[in-house]
């Protein structure tokens, strides 16, 4: 890919504030000047995750994760920088025009992905008028109208249709220009011999109202066509096929608008088609998903954890919806969602009841809805008679196996008293049934704690800070002889990184489009800076600190000038240069003495008087000794 300026970088990163951004993944509480919550890089019972709406950073105190707003969504969403502005760009609607760049395979392989995003959202155009504009159209049209959704609704969601037709989005297509292999890899259309990549192809979707997929910012990446008829033979709906951009088990319909809701409600209502999620969040239950396809994939459940700790189940009382709800159990209580589960009424789904009896009373059969085990076993116990022994161990172990499920501790506690009580069997001796506890799964998939770097030298962090942090103190630094002096002090790169970096303190954007430029382990080590208390005259201490780094560097350079003059055989020249730059450095290491802290009134007059010696000394010098003179 190719490169993107800084300023653009700068220009993203001032108009995403990051404790919006992050809020957006998951809720964090004001503490102070801050932000905090439970980290989501490392496990944890306390919060020592910050957010720092001043500085517009982000540091856990826990791992040692930190940095930038476009760090974040690279830790969080397992994604590059470039893709991490990308996103944070669409988010603030900001053309992101990159430079060319270094890889040929990257720019190209960018290049088809922005090819296929566009296909995606002009195909979506294309749907939609077929739908709104067309006679062809009119019978979906009919349909959504009689499916409760009005014209604004569809155009909020961007329904479209495609014509009941073998190559007429083939057609649309390459008449755009589009290439065949192009409108292959969108999935639009598909090969008539899978085997053959040469053979004929044709329209994927037929006759069928789509439905675009968008990711997390809102771009289309694949489609959803539902039949007409609840009679045809067809599947009732179709999705695109894996493609570069879409892929299915860990994409959730209508994400990128329900979002809010979920962390607001922090339960998620679960629904099984984008008709049901739509209906939904348009009566005002916006805190809605709906999977791809019939069943939770586990990385939807993890995806879904982001955002809520519960979840209500409502999957259509027929087979097929009883078994979907049964197949999402399993990575929704993996991921430690406590799982509730409303029955819809035989021959209902939610889109239909909220169009029956209106959002209230659907709100109140999700409150009412049970929770999974007792919901469980209440059906059990419809079907079998739990006085008998033998039928109730056979449910509780049926039982057992699904509570162990559970990896949280506390949570699978609490399942095991409900469920032996419901059983009316101690919960010791149901616990016997329990499979043996899996490895904590969620945390081992986590992240490792990233390597934290070394840190620098006290002082050297010292400055660091003061340099980011406080506009007087970077330009005093930046006035100094910071070169030398850093390049004969170990370890003091991260300054010289700092000094030579145009950052501006008193800019947050500024800030991230600098910690942009860092390795991972050096951006959460100012991360963790930026969060730390300044103190009050931030100059002074930056000038102590900064002449206590120089004077161990200007006594080792006096040193070796005073061997130096002791060699045999220098010319008069050199000993006069010499003895000059002695001078001269002993003056600078008085003086950067007499500006370190802790100095007695009357050492710090035996300092200056010393001073003012040496430079008469030296003036004498430059005057009776015409250096040039003599060298030449
Ligand atoms: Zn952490």
């Amino acid at each position: 890919m190719g490169t993107i300026p800084s300023h653009v970088i700068e220009q993203i990163a001032a108009a995403n504030d990051i404790v919006e951004v992050i809020g957006s993944y998951f809720p964090l509480k004001r503490a102070g000047a801050n932000y905090r919550a439970l980290c989501p890089f490392h496990q944890e019972k306390t919060p020592s995750f910050h957010v720092n709406p001043a500085r517009q950073s982000f540091h856990c105190f826990g791992c040692g994760v930190g940095g930038s707003v476009f760090r974040f969504v690279m830790d969080y969403e397992h994604v590059d920088f470039p893709t991490s502005v990308r996103r944070l760009a669409a988010r603030a609607g900001i053309p992101v025009i990159e430079e060319r760049g270094t890889s040929y395979d990257e720019d190209r392989q960018h290049e088809a992905r922005r090819t296929l995003l566009k296909l995606h959202v002009e195909a979506t155009e294309w749907f939609q008028e077929n739908l709104l504009k067309r006679e062809l159209g009119k019978p979906a049209r009919e349909y959504l109208k009689n499916r409760g959704l009005t014209s604004e609704v569809v155009k909020s969601w961007q329904l479209g249709f495609a014509p009941e037709s073998w190559d007429a989005c083939l057609k649309w297509a390459l008449d755009r220009g589009y290439k065949r292999g192009t409108i292959l890899q969108s999935g639009l259309v598909k090969l008539r011999d899978e085997e053959r990549p040469e053979s004929e192809v044709y329209d994927r979707f037929r006759g069928r109202v789509m439905f675009p997929i968008c990711n997390d910012v809102g771009e289309v990446i694949a489609f959803s066509g539902r039949v007409l008829t609840s009679e045809s033979e067809a599947a009732k709906y179709l999705n695109s096929p894996e493609t570069a951009l879409f892929r299915k088990g860990s994409t959730l319909f209508g994400l990128h608008k329900t979002k809010r809701g979920l962390i607001e409600a922090d339960c998620a209502i679960v629904c099984e088609g984008q008709l049901d999620l739509i209906t939904l969040f348009e009566a005002g239950l916006t805190n809605v998903v709906a999977p791809q396809g019939t069943a939770f994939t586990e990385s939807q459940a993890r995806i879904l954890k982001r955002y809520v700790n519960q979840v209500v189940l409502c999957f259509d009382a027929d087979a097929a919806g009883q078994k979907a709800a049964e197949r999402s159990l399993e990575p929704l209580l993996e991921n430690d969602l406590v799982v509730r589960v409303a029955e819809m009424p035989r021959g209902e789904d939610p889109d239909s009841l909220v169009r029956k009896e209106g959002a209230d009373k659907f709100r109140a059969r999700l409150a009412a809805a049970p929770d999974f085990f007792d919901f469980w076993i209440q059906r059990q116990a419809s079907t079998a008679d739990l006085t008998n022994l033998n039928a109730k161990l056979q449910v509780a172990r049926e039982l057992a196996d699904t509570v162990g499920r559970v990896h949280d501790p506390l949570m699978r506690n609490e399942v095991i008293n409900k469920v032996a009580a419901r059983l009316a069997v101690s919960a010791a001796d149901f616990a016997t049934l329990l499979p043996k506890p899996q490895r904590a799964r969620g945390s081992a998939e986590k992240q490792p704690p990233r390597t934290v770097a070394p840190a620098p030298r006290h002082e050297i962090a010292m400055l660091c800070l003061l340099a980011l942090r406080d506009t007087e103190a970077n330009t005093f630094l930046v006035s100094q002889d910071w070169r030398e002096v850093i390049e004969e002090t170990p370890g003091s790169e991260m300054l010289a990184h700092i000094l030579e970096s145009d950052v501006r303190p008193d800019d947050p954007a500024s800030l991230n489009r600098f910690m942009a430029s860092l390795a991972p382990e050096e951006e959460s080590l100012v991360s963790g800076w930026l969060l730390q208390k300044m103190p009050p005259n931030a100059e002074t201490v930056a000038r102590e600190w900064w002449h206590g780094l120089r004077l161990p560097v200007l006594r080792r350079r006096l040193q070796a000038a005073e061997s130096r003059l002791k060699l045999p055989q220098l010319s008069v020249g050199e000993e006069i240069r010499l003895q000059r730059e002695i001078l001269e450095l002993r003056i600078h290491a008085l003086e950067a003495q007499r500006q370190r802290p802790g100095l007695a009134p009357n050492e710090l007059t035996a300092l200056e008087k010393q001073v003012v010696d040496l430079r008469a000394q030296l003036d004498d010098f430059s005057r009776f000794s015409p250096t040039r003179a003599l060298e030449s």
